[in-house]
């Protein structure tokens, strides 16, 4: 939130520039205009804000940062899935991606776009599948540089963005001051006003974050990326489950699922020869009825530099089956144009090293 001792603009709530503009001798309403220029007219600096006094504009711009979020890189057409590779003020590179109007994945209704976001630069939890922990955490990202994902796609496209997925780089309850007040931005009538509903969050299983969450009063959506039914398979894939084991994990799900009308949903990775026997379904099943769980399964997308495969077609229908025959509510993500999962971490590492070599 702090850039260079200044604090960043779009971090703040709307009380909190009132606050901030009511020491500078400003009316209240002074923030709403502010909030306007920031989040309906967007503008990219103070200069911009033309019913301000010139005064109050170089005052808010001694004050606080503007910081700034720019494209370097669009992969993707207009009716597929579009990734896109931002710089940061820092120079440090995330991705986000747009999926157009897709099935319905986390709940939402299907006539969405869907965007995918990153909470950190990097990420330290190492999944062995994923290509976001494969070059380790960096940092967190502000509230801003959260929400400057969701404007600089929207600018871009031209589209209104309805559904977010905190799916991108990183694992966002190890930056939950930052995410939660990005989702109070996101959600406020007078910034984005995205449905808390709308809103999907998913997890690696850090354990008192989830108990945390819960206790948010901000009805937003749970994924939980379990990947596996047992603690020795998910030991092997996830070293995270070694700090907080299934039932650890389980049981803060229980508190979360016991304070919230909305189901959760348990993501499931299919990699082969791993986690994709009949057994871990039934298992998995069986997790998924204790806590009333849809689950989300997703055939792995292969990483360049990692050594694990989806499974055949027929093993992940029967994997399907297994869990449907246990009357569990179970989607199997079938359509390429979809796979959003291949888009998280992997943009940015092609292009970090083509960054690197001079190709870009
Ligand atoms: N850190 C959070 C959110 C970011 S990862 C989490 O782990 O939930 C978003 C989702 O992408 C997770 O379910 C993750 O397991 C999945 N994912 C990572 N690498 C993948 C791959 N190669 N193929 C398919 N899904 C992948
Ligand atoms: Fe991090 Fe999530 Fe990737 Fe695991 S799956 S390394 S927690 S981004």
């Amino acid at each position: 939130m702090v850039a260079a001792d200044k604090i960043e603009v779009k971090s703040l709530l709307l009380g909190e520039l009132q606050e901030e503009l009511h020491k500078l001798g400003e009316p209240f309403y002074r923030a709403r205009q502010i909030v306007d220029w920031l989040y309906k007219k967007r503008v990219n600096s103070f200069d911009e804000m033309t019913d301000l006094s010139r005064d109050l504009r170089a005052h808010l711009a001694n004050q606080f940062a503007f910081g700034k979020i720019n494209v370097v890189r669009v992969l993707g057409s207009h009716d597929t899935t579009r990734k896109f590779l931002f710089r940061l003020s820092d120079g440090n590179l995330i991705e986000s991606v747009l999926i157009p109007a897709s099935p319905a994945l986390y709940g939402g209704s299907s006539d969405r776009r869907t965007i995918c976001i990153s909470t950190q630069v990097g990420c330290a939890y190492g999944c062995k599948f994923c290509a976001s922990g494969l070059e380790g955490f960096s940092r967190n990202l502000g509230s801003n540089e959260i929400i400057d994902q969701i404007i600089a796609i929207e600018n871009a496209s031209g589209e209104k963005i309805d559904n977010i997925v905190f799916m991108g780089m990183g694992e966002p309850l190890a930056n939950l001051s930052n995410m939660m007040r990005a989702i109070r931005i996101i959600n406020a009538p007078w910034a984005l006003g995205i449905g808390a509903r709308h809103i999907t969050v998913s997890t690696s299983g850090l354990a008192p974050q989830i108990k945390k969450l819960a206790d948010e009063p901000l009805q937003i959506r749970l994924a939980i990326s379990l990947h596996a039914a047992t603690d020795e398979v998910r030991n092997q894939i996830m070293p995270i489950n070694r700090k907080y084991n299934m039932e650890t994990l389980l049981s803060a799900c229980d508190y979360y699922a016991a304070r919230r009308k909305q189901r959760l949903t348990f993501e499931y990775i299919l990699i082969a020869d791993v986690n994709d026997s009949d057994e871990q379904a039934h298992l998995l099943a069986r997790h998924a009825r204790r806590l009333s769980a849809k689950v989300n399964l997703i055939p792995y997308n292969t990483v360049e530099g990692l050594p694990w495969s989806r499974p055949s077609r027929n093993r992940q229908e029967k994997f399907l089956s297994i869990l449907r025959a246990h009357k569990i509510p179970a989607t199997l993500r079938r359509e390429k144009g979809h796979d959003i999962d291949a888009a998280c971490g992997q943009l940015r590492l092609r292009s970090k090293r083509e960054v690197e070599a001079g190709v870009l």
